[in-house]
């Protein structure tokens, strides 16, 4: 028996199939998101990795911000639920999540079950997510993947004052061209993106475990720009982007025990 949960973002496309022990038997992630052929791609592209055709999966779930335009779902399911059960499957001692995908960020408090308590989510503006990251990368000359190992050369971190992406840009551009190291204006940066989500973090109310996830987790720059900013040990796990795509294939999962009850 297999099931597979999608995730279907506005900047990438996840696919995650278990099997019937629950393991991992494909994932796939594809760099684009709702409204482009992602979610399709992401889905052959993890039955592909898992050797399986369509018509071997059981149940499939769909989440994330374009889960309801997705034709291929047999449920939908918020990805606040899909986030937490994701994390809590893998670090049951987690009782902050802060998610930072590509147009938006959240901070989600678990219970001592795993049930959300409480969230909040940023998506008015790019401050704190991973569209700020790309823009500031772009103007670096450099892939979002490259930001940590820049910032990592830093001897001092740049005060970016401007919360919005468009003025942050530009500040950032003047900041190159009068000569300012790219490192430091990096870490500058990662600052921004921490303060951003930390506001959101005290919004919330912060309890250990904490844990990243999110395609910005995979920068360690940002990880550790958080932990300053928050005074803690912030956790990750292996696939930080699955996160979400995990949770809806453990739900899926979870829909075809309760169907054989
Ligand atoms: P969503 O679910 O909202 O579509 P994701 O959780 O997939 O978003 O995160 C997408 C963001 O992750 C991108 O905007 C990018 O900034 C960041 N990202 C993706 N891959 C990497 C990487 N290898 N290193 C650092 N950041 C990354």
């Amino acid at each position: 028996m297999y099931v597979m949960g999608v995730d279907i973002g506005s900047s990438s496309s996840k696919a995650v199939i278990l099997n019937a022990s629950r393991e991992m038997a494909g994932q796939a992630v594809v760099s684009v998101g709702t409204g482009s052929s992602g979610p399709t791609r992401a889905v052959e592209q993890c039955l592909d990795a898992a050797g399986l055709n369509r018509g071997e999966l059981a149940y499939v779930v769909a989440t994330g911000y374009g889960r309801i335009n997705f034709p291929g779902a047999d449920k939908q399911v918020s990805e606040i639920t899909c986030h937490a059960r994701g994390v809590f499957s893998q670090c049951p001692q987690s009782r902050t999540i802060i998610d930072i995908g590509g147009q938006d960020s959240k901070v989600i408090k678990l219970g001592d079950n795993g049930t959300v308590i409480r969230f909040i989510m940023n998506d008015k503006c790019a401050a704190g997510t991973g569209r700020f990251l790309e823009v500031m990368a772009r103007v670096f000359e450099a892939g979002v993947e490259d930001m940590a190992s820049i910032a990592a050369n830093a001897t001092e971190i740049v005060d970016i004052s401007s919360t919005c992406a468009v003025f942050a840009e530009s500040e950032v551009i003047s900041r190159l061209a009068s000569g300012t190291k790219t490192s430091n204006i990096a870490a500058g940066v990662h600052q921004s993106i921490a303060r951003r989500i930390a506001g959101l973090v005290t919004r919330v109310g912060i309890q250990p475990e904490v844990l990243i996830t999110g395609g910005v987790a995979q920068n360690q720059g940002i990880v550790a720009a958080l932990e300053a900013e928050l005074q803690c040990n912030i956790k990750t796990v292996p696939f930080p982007q699955l996160t979400g795509a995990l949770g809806a294939a453990l739900t899926a999962y979870e829909e075809v025990m309760h169907q054989d009850e």
